[in-house]
């Protein structure tokens, strides 16, 4: 197993974990629940950690996660049902929950 990934959001971990399952890469969240730990380790310890399974997926889980964030950081996008304005690394309308579409 190899630390892939980490941020001190919940959110943009279990984001990575779900863009890596799509593409067949088995990945375990760590210190998902540690926040009640706060206080007693150093910030950086209990933010959530995403690991891949097998050591061999970890090259291109990299690339994956660089590309994903890459275009993350690109451009906003208007929501395809309700027409909202979303920031580039929500991957659901924040307004009417759609998933975003790339096409
Ligand atoms: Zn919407």
């Amino acid at each position: 197993m190899k630390l892939v990934f980490t941020h001190p959001h919940h959110f943009a971990v279990a984001n990575v974990r779900n863009q890596l399952a799509q593409r067949g890469i088995a990945c375990e969240l760590r210190n998902e629940f540690a926040a009640g730990a706060l206080g007693e380790l150093a910030p950086i310890d209990v933010w959530p950690e995403l690991w891949v399974l097998d050591d061999r997926d970890y090259d291109i889980a990299q690339r994956w996660i660089e590309a994903d964030q890459t275009q993350a950081n690109g451009r906003d996008w208007y929501c395809g049902q309700c027409g909202e304005l979303n920031a580039a690394s929500f991957d659901h309308c924040w307004a009417c929950q759609r998933e975003r579409r790339l096409d």
